[in-house]
């Protein structure tokens, strides 16, 4: 413990990924441990929200927690800057303040950049889900829509090469599915949905590539339900004021185009040499940067992250945290990565459907619960999250699945 006080941590980025770590480091290392994070916003972004945000109206600002006082609980120094340079030989990060930040241990938790760009004529006529300013512009939009085609999807993401991980064409597919039931239900509950047509594209051969066949089936049932067509093997070219054009030549109609658009690595990364071919971070399943030992990433910028969840952001983030404690303290256990797949779609109402998977991974577990009990789990994870100002309740999760799946029928559970 002796050269403990001297530790210097610095967290870059405080989603969910670098908050989970900062209170790991806190809890385990308590005042022994010099933590500073550092974030280019005064606030952490809650992104599950904007759907809510979007399509019911609620206020973004409930999805926005400062950070300051996150800190202060944790006992930890709050920079707001941007981070624009990592030295890993001088063990140092240039900050956008002009700060040359010094670290012994480095945790890079900077999430992704979304490049809606990459998509021709988003800019015009386009629409997303994805952060605080897309997604109050959708539910402006929706307010003017009268009707007609609306089309939604997710774009093809390319991966870089440095680690294994499956294949997968879409970074993030589940919020289009939360979007696609939500709006269905709005439009209903508005006399709209008569007038209108709703079209889910996905790059991938299945919508949601990433779970197994058991959810797919389930999925497939619940879409039909709601009058939604599927269209498979659609990449995303350009985006006009009247339709949808794909790269296979095809187009479809549309009134209201929302997409996620493909994600790509931060300019952080590229410009440091420390990411593969498209600026995620290698790692071993420790979270380490394959190069440089006292370096960990945890979250989407994890070249090993995917799909790029919130859920594998605290796995990960957990894991980083533990490697460094059992380094610099020898207790503590750290865990081993079983990456899966674990949302809650929210389907408008007070349905909702609870998807866990790893099968993509070459597990067994597929499982969709729909219900009532899937929505209140949703509503009390988010609820949880703020009024605890970012602290992220995974325990609580864990807890409320493992009461919900110990004590109904779970169609598709299979392990
Ligand atoms: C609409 C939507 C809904 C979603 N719903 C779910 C869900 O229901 N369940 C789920 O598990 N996942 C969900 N996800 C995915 C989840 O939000 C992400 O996987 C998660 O936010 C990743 O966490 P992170 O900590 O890696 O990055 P982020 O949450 O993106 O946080 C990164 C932080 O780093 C900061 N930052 C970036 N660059 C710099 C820099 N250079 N210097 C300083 N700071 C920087 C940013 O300001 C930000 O605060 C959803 C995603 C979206 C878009």
């Amino acid at each position: 413990m002796e050269r403990m006080p001297q530790t210097r941590m610095v967290i870059l980025g405080g989603g969910f990924a670098g908050l989970r770590i900062l209170y790991r480091l806190h809890n385990a290392l308590y005042h022994h441990a010099d933590i500073t994070l550092v974030d280019s916003r005064d606030y952490t972004l809650q992104k599950p929200g904007m759907p809510d945000v979007a399509l019911v109206g609620t206020p973004v600002d409930m999805f926005r927690h400062k950070l300051q006082p996150i800190a202060d609980r944790a006992g930890a120094r709050f920079i707001q800057a941007t981070a624009q340079y990592i030295d890993p030989m001088k063990q140092t990060v240039a900050l956008s303040n002009g700060q040359q930040l010094p670290y012994d241990y480095l945790f890079i938790t900077t999430g992704i950049v979304k490049d809606y760009d990459a998509i021709e004529g988003y800019r015009h006529f386009g629409y997303s889900v994805c952060d605080d300013i897309e997604a109050p512009r959708l539910h402006a939009a929706l307010q003017k829509f009268k009707g007609g085609p609306i089309v939604l999807g997710a774009a093809k993401t390319e991966w870089g090469h440095s680690v294994h991980v499956p294949h997968l064409d879409i970074a993030c597919e589940g919020p289009m599915g939360e979007v696609t039931f939500m709006l269905d239900h709005d439009l209903r509950r508005l006399n709209k949905r008569q007038k209108s047509t709703i079209t889910l594209f996905t790059p991938g051969h299945e919508f949601l590539e990433d779970v197994g066949t058991t959810v797919h089936h389930i999925l497939r049932e619940r879409l039909d339900t709601r009058g939604v067509t599927v269209y498979p093997r659609k990449n995303i070219k350009a985006i006009t004021e009247h339709s949808v054009q794909f790269s296979d030549g095809t187009e479809l109609p549309s009134a209201l185009t929302i997409v996620i658009p493909p994600y790509t690595g931060p300019t952080l990364i590229k410009y440091s040499g420390l990411g593969d071919d498209k600026g995620y971070v290698p790692t071993d399943y420790a979270m380490r940067h394959l190069s440089y030992p006292n370096i960990f990433a945890a979250g989407d910028v994890n070249a090993l992250t995917l799909p790029k969840l919130g859920h594998l952001a605290i796995i990960q983030a957990d894991i980083s945290a533990a490697t460094v404690i059992r380094e610099l303290t020898n207790t503590g256990e750290v865990p081993l990565y079983k990456p899966e797949v674990f949302c809650i779609m929210y389907e408008g109402g007070s349905e909702a459907t609870l998807i866990l998977s790893n099968t993509m991974y070459g597990g067994k577990t597929d499982i969709a619960l729909h219900g009532v009990s899937a929505h209140l789990m949703k509503w009390s994870f988010d609820s949880y999250y703020f009024y605890s100002h970012g602290h992220l309740p995974p325990d609580l999760v864990q807890a409320g699945l493992e009461s919900v799946l110990g004590h109904v029928n779970i169609k598709g559970r299979n392990s």
